[in-house]
């Protein structure tokens, strides 16, 4: 069976190794095939494709784009897009256009928290000056060693009531889908156990996103249960979705499941890739 992983991040994006390294470290982990999937970004995938080349690994071109639906932020992942298509890099740079205001701010509230300078020492971890995301926030606060690992950071300093967390905006659903369909792509709701939907918001969303043409849900990822690949799996088979599979790695220290490691899908759903030559 194809070891399978759709979703990861580079330093293009709040990874912490350079494309070339994360393909090197899919290769070493038993990927057969891979995706990088930068949150907002396809800067990182002409290396990312050219290091998936040179080491035997299928490849398949991805992102993840940052959308606000129901004043909750949501992740969906584009997979198969050309990179190149006009509207979908329009798209994202428009996506990526509020970060470094939403960062001085995140930075204003912090230094009234009593971390002062927070945006010109997380820029230490940047490796995109475009994408200045929480994770490098999150970064610089592990590093004054207040917080046990990343998800303290997060649940004290940088998640909705916290002193670092300004709301934003992103794309809409609706752009997001037709960007990724526009670009040739399928379009994949990311990590749904996330989200903090009841049920009724939950079904909403899937409609609304069956209805724009979006084709898959991750159904295995990194940030699932167990409990939550069988109540996503049974999502897939009654919204007539597919499943996808990916470990959402953003770095050897930082992520709790590597790439490739996770189980495999479902046999109940059928994989996104189902009727991809690979
Ligand atoms: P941003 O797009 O700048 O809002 O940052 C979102 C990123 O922060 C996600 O892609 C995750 O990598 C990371 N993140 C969000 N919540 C958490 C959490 N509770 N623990 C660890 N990382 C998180
Ligand atoms: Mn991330
Ligand atoms: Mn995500
Ligand atoms: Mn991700």
């Amino acid at each position: 069976m194809l070891n399978v992983d759709l979703h990861c991040h580079s330093n293009v994006s709040d990874g912490v190794l350079p494309p070339a390294v994360v393909a090197a470290r899919a290769k070493a982990k038993g990927v057969d095939v891979w995706a990088l999937t930068d949150h907002d970004e396809v800067s990182g995938i002409a290396e990312a494709r050219e290091a998936a080349a040179a080491f035997g690994l299928k490849y398949v071109t991805g992102v993840e784009i940052s959308i606000t639906w129901a004043n909750e932020t949501v992740h969906i992942v584009g997979l198969r897009v050309d990179e190149k298509n006009e509207n979908l890099v329009q798209g994202l740079t428009y996506t990526r256009s509020g970060r470094e205001r939403r960062a001085h701010e995140m930075a204003e509230q912090l230094a009234i928290a009593g971390i002062p300078n927070a945006f010109e020492r997380a820029l230490k971890y940047v490796g995109n000056p475009d994408l200045i995301s929480r994770t490098h926030f999150a970064r610089y606060i592990l590093e004054l060693g207040r917080c046990k690992d990343i998800s303290e950071v997060f649940a004290n300093y940088l998640t909705e009531g916290k002193p670092g967390y300004v709301p934003h905006r992103w794309a809409t659903l609706k752009d997001a889908v037709s960007w990724i369909r526009g670009a040739g792509g399928v379009a994949v709701i990311a990590h749904p156990g996330r989200y903090k939907f009841n049920d009724v918001a939950m079904d909403a969303l899937l409609n609304e996103f069956k209805q724009l043409g979006g084709t898959a849900v991750e159904v295995v990822t990194g940030s699932h249960t167990v409990e939550e690949y069988e109540r996503f799996a049974k999502v897939a088979r009654n919204y007539g979705l597919l499943a996808s599979r990916g470990s959402d790695f953003h770095g050897p220290n930082e992520s709790p499941v590597d790439l490739g490691a996770l189980p495999p899908l479902p046999s109940s759903v059928v994989p996104v890739w189902h009727d991809w030559r690979l």
